[in-house]
């Protein structure tokens, strides 16, 4: 048997992926990926098509999902893994989220209207291939479409992140909330990226704290959104405080920024993977 190769962390068209969960399991397999979580942005009904898929290609589907959560001023990810899709809690925290995101998108679409960038709602749904999850993302192909922008990186850095006209600030949910959920569905709960966020190191401190009091067992190491110079550093963290590594690409489209799915190193030695008490893996 080939040597087992975890990719805890991607996207389908059921959030802002690109491309259908059969598809993005059916790639995943392709580059030898052997445990797949399937992690979309609040929202788990891509599960279901990408068990079948996986079933399909012999490699082991995860039930993921990566939950926006307002931590203070900061917006965090928290990845939950091993979750019941079907867990009333989490399926109504899920759908609350959801609502918050389309009245987010609206008032979106009022700003950039003023920035001169009409029609950005319809746009932005057009470019949404689930119309009950709508994000920053599919603006983002909205202008790039439009030749507005050359690629969406540029698209975020101008028009959609803090201080820029796109940008409207929100409120997720509660961090309790998120990791409760997770939990109640009997998952695990996961710090997503950790490198990404804008916050000083006693901030971090304070926040591993924080998490790990309310029920969070584990942050993402090894992630296409760290730096090789920040795998050592996110590794050290985890066992200083005790908490489970895991490894994802992010991945969300072909060519579209980050790593592809199934191609990230391996976790730290010193790390303890997520997956060290998964049956079968
Ligand atoms: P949202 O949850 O709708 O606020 O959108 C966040 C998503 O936008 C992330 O999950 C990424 O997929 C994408 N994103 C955020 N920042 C950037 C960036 N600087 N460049 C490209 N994509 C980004
Ligand atoms: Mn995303
Ligand atoms: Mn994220
Ligand atoms: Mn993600």
């Amino acid at each position: 048997m080939s040597e087992a190769n975890f990719d805890l962390h991607c996207h389908s068209n059921i959030s802002d992926g690109k491309l259908p969960p059969a598809e993005l399991v059916a790639r995943a397999a392709g580059q030898g990926v052997t445990v797949l979580a399937l992690t979309d942005h609040d929202d788990v009904s891509g599960l279901g098509p990408a068990r079948n898929a996986a079933a399909e290609h012999g490699i082991r589907l995860i039930n993921g999902v990566e939950i926006s959560v307002s931590w203070g001023v900061h917006t965090l990810h928290i990845v939950g893994l091993q979750i019941d899709p079907l867990h009333p809690m989490l399926v109504a925290g899920l759908e609350g989220i959801r609502v918050g995101r389309r009245e987010r998108a609206a008032k979106m679409a009022e700003h950039l209207d003023k920035a001169g960038i009409k029609n950005s709602l319809e746009g932005a749904y057009q470019h949404a291939d689930n119309k009950n999850l709508i994000g920053r993302m599919h603006f983002a192909r909205f202008l790039v479409a439009q030749g507005i922008v050359k690629d969406v990186r540029t698209v975020f850095k101008k028009y959609l992140v803090k201080g820029k006209p796109g940008y409207v600030g929100h409120q997720w949910a509660k961090l309790a909330d998120a990791v409760g959920w997770i939990n109640a569905s009997g998952g695990q709960a996961v710090l997503a990226h950790p490198g990404r966020y804008d916050m000083g190191s006693a901030k971090m401190l304070e926040l591993l704290e924080e998490f790990r009091a309310l029920g969070g067992v584990g942050i993402e190491v090894v992630t296409g959104s760290h730096t090789p110079e920040q795998y050592p550093h996110f590794a050290n963290l985890a066992a200083k405080f005790g908490l489970l590594s895991s490894r994802g690409s992010d991945f969300h489209a072909p060519g579209e920024g980050y790593r592809d799915i199934g191609r990230l190193p391996a976790l730290p030695t010193l790390c303890t993977p997520i997956w060290h008490d998964w049956a079968d893996c």
